[in-house]
Formats: C-alpha cells, sequence, structure tokens
C-alpha cells in the first residue's frame, strides 16, 4: 500500500531525474552535500566547486573534478550523474536553426529552438512547460493539453545540451554564439514561476552558465498579476504576447484576456521593475491576415502603448497543420509596421525561422499527453515486474 501512494506522490511530483546533478541550482546542490552528510559550510563550498565543473565547464564526468577529492569523487560518482536528458529528435534547417526535441521523463517531450542571428549572437528559445493549458487560437502547442511543469532543472537541461551541441564549453570562451535565452517555447511561464525563476538563477549565476539577466527574457500571453513579481524576482526582459489591441478581439485569439482584460494587463506591465529606455518591453504582434492587421489596429496599437518604453516585433503568421489563419500580405506587414515605426517605436518584422523544420513561432508541439496518476502507477509496476 504504501509503495503505491509514494507512486502517485512521485508521479505528480514529477521528480525526473532526482539523482542528476545537471541544471541543478547552488541551493539544490548544497542541500545534496548536506544529504551526503556534510557539514553545511563545506556542503556549501563543495556545491560551489561542482556549480563551476557542471556549469562553467560542462563537465559529465566526477573524474575530472581535479580539486575534489578522489574519495569524494568516487562517492559522488556513485550516487549521482551528470548526463543530460535524452535527446529523441535533432534537426537542423537549412537557415542554421536548431530545434530539439528532448524527453524529461517517458512520455514527457518538451522542444527547445536555436536561432542564430545574422551577427555573433544567438538565442535559444526554451520550454517551460509540455503542453499548454491557454488555447491560443493560433499557436499549435495551444492544441496540446498541459503535461505537466518542467523542473527549474529540466529548463536549464535545455540550454546544457545547445551549449554541448554548439561546443561552448566554458562559459568564459569568446565568441560565444550561445547568448541570450528567450522563453518563447512551448507553455506559458509565469504559470510556473517558481521553477522558472530557480531556473534564471542558475541561468544568469556569473560563475555557472553565466548569460546576463538582461540578456533572458520571458514571455507572457499576459498572466496580470505574476508581472511585476516576474520582474522582481528575476530581473528579466518582459515580452508581451499582444496580438489584439481591442477586448474583443483579444479574448477571442488570446482567451486569457478574459480573465485579465487589457486595461488590467497594462497596469501590470506599468508596474513592471526598472522599466525605462535600457529596460524596453517587447510587445510580440502576430500577423493575421483579416483578423488583426489593419492600419486603424496599428494606430490603435500605438495609442495603447503611450507612456510604456517598448519595441514591436511583428511575426508572420506561421502556419501549422490545421491552422486556422493565414499570414497577412507582406505588404500588409510592412503598412502596419511602418505605422508603428512613425510613432517612434522600433517594429521589426520577425523573419521567419527553421520552418521547414518546424521550429518557428507557434509550431511547437510534442506527441506527450497527460496520464492519469492509476495509469502512471500501472507501467511503474509493469516496468518493475
Ligand atoms: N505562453 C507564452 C510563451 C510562448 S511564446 C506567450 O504566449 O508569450 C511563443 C510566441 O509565439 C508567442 O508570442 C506566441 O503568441 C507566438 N506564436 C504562437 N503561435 C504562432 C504562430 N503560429 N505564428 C507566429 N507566432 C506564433
Amino acid at each position: 500500500m504504501k509503495v503505491e501512494l509514494d507512486l502517485t506522490r512521485r508521479a505528480a511530483e514529477a521528480p525526473a531525474a532526482a539523482r542528476n546533478l545537471a541544471g541543478m541550482s547552488l541551493p539544490a546542490l548544497k542541500a545534496e552535500m548536506e544529504a551526503l552528510g556534510l557539514e553545511p559550510k563545506k556542503a556549501g563550498m563543495r556545491a560551489k566547486q561542482l556549480r563551476r565543473w557542471i556549469h562553467h565547464f560542462g563537465v559529465q564526468e566526477f573524474d575530472g573534478m581535479t580539486d575534489i577529492a578522489k574519495d569524494l569523487r568516487a562517492d559522488l560518482a556513485a550516487k549521482y550523474d551528470l548526463s543530460r536528458p535524452e535527446i529523441t529528435e535533432h534537426r537542423v534547417s537549412v537557415d542554421g536553426t536548431q530545434k530539439w526535441l528532448t524527453r524529461f521523463q517517458p512520455g514527457v517531450e518538451g522542444e527547445s529552438v536555436y536561432i542564430p542571428d545574422v551577427g555573433k549572437s544567438g538565442a535559444l528559445c526554451v520550454s517551460s512547460q509540455v503542453g499548454c493549458t491557454l488555447n491560443c487560437t493560433f499557436c499549435h502547442t495551444g492544441t496540446q493539453k498541459l503535461v505537466r511543469n518542467l523542473t527549474a532543472q529540466e529548463i536549464v537541461a535545455q540550454i546544457l545540451i545547445a551549449r554541448d551541441e554548439l561546443n561552448e564549453w566554458p562559459s568564459s570562451m569568446e565568441n560565444r554564439k550561445l547568448t541570450n535565452i528567450v522563453f518563447m517555447g512551448m507553455g506559458e511561464p509565469l504559470y510556473n514561476l517558481d521553477n522558472v525563476a530557480e531556473a534564471i538563477d542558475t541561468i544568469s549565476d556569473g560563475d555557472g552558465i553565466a548569460l546576463g539577466r538582461r540578456r533572458i527574457t520571458v514571455s507572457t500571453a499576459g498572466v496580470a498579476p505574476k508581472i511585476p513579481e516576474l520582474g522582481e524576482r528575476t530581473g528579466a526582459m518582459l515580452a508581451i504576447s499582444l496580438h489584439a489591441v481591442r477586448d474583443d478581439l483579444r479574448n477571442e485569439i488570446v482567451p486569457i484576456n478574459k480573465k485579465y482584460d487589457l486595461q488590467t494587463l497594462f497596469e501590470a506591465i506599468r508596474a513592471y521593475p526598472d522599466l525605462g529606455n535600457s529596460k524596453r518591453v517587447t510587445f510580440e504582434y502576430v500577423m493575421l491576415k483579416g483578423v488583426n492587421d489593419s492600419l486603424a489596429e496599428a494606430r490603435d496599437l500605438v495609442r495603447l502603448l503611450r507612456g510604456v518604453p517598448a519595441k514591436i516585433n511583428l511575426i508572420p503568421f506561421n502556419p501549422w497543420p490545421g491552422s486556422p489563419y493565414e499570414c497577412s500580405d507582406w505588404e500588409t506587414i510592412e503598412a502596419f509596421a511602418e505605422v508603428v515605426n512613425r510613432a517612434g517605436y522600433a517594429s521589426p518584422i520577425r523573419t521567419p525561422r527553421g520552418r521547414d523544420i518546424f521550429a518557428a513561432c507557434g509550431q511547437l508541439r510534442s506527441e506527450s499527453v497527460k496520464k492519469s496518476a492509476a495509469e502512471v502507477r500501472r507501467e511503474k509496476l509493469a516496468a518493475e515486474a
């Protein structure tokens, strides 16, 4: 009986790879070292050494950790590992975009996308959940039910995988190609804020992965009450998936608007800490033919943004199988951009990247489905039998 209860609890909390240290935050590493029996002070010191080996040098073996005594290294190797979650698919686009489908645990797969920029920079688009609860009508992920939140460790693991692939260890190497992180993959980051905040601590740690907080952008469809909190806890840059400038249309295409309407959303945005010329909010606006792309809407957009330091990313709609929209014509997008631009806002049109490998905005979706606790329990017992 007891075993059954345990399994249910574990399935609900989904502690994928609990004995794996890769991607673990510094406080979690310290807790592991204390659990090994080290005094708090010693545990803190060991955790810092591990952090450096794992997140600065990217090592996957305890053997090379030369400043840790041999017997402790052996002890660590016996209890822990540093491997990455399994990559079930890796595709490279003709434009250099790369996509990984990662299996965090059987049946829990999520996507990450590396987008090289024209210059020296490049961004990794990470997922914060597998599936999504939001049902935005133009988004492919929205057709996949939420499977579960990703843990902080699983979010960081997506970056470790990209770093491995791009050969970008140690963190101090020059001309890194992976310079920015955007939480614009699968899921709604503000519905998983605790794990997202812990992951951002690890990603931005200068003695670890060392990607500064201002190089990390978190995008939300508009979970208004969590927006100021995001800024306070993470110091990250804010992006808002706006897509409509009137409540009636936004209620339809970004249904979370029924809960937090435009006025509530903009009050929350104005309360984002440190907004100013050096910290602007990015507004994403997907261009849907005949739906939200008129010049009147461009002018309303400018009015709506008044007083908010902002830049606007116009995203040509990326189709997916069965999607109910078409992308606006190119001239329409340019005319829309021009209105916004003349009002003094940067309004780059985002070139679609990785469409050929289904890695563009809104095309991410995995086959994972949520299982009931009973199903998980049955599979577990079957596997053990
Ligand atoms: N849930 C968060 C994080 C996902 S970000 C959010 O909504 O912000 C993914 C971005 O891609 C969002 O701006 C989303 O609106 C946009 N997007 C979704 N589907 C798209 C599509 N088919 N074409 C272009 N952009 C899309």
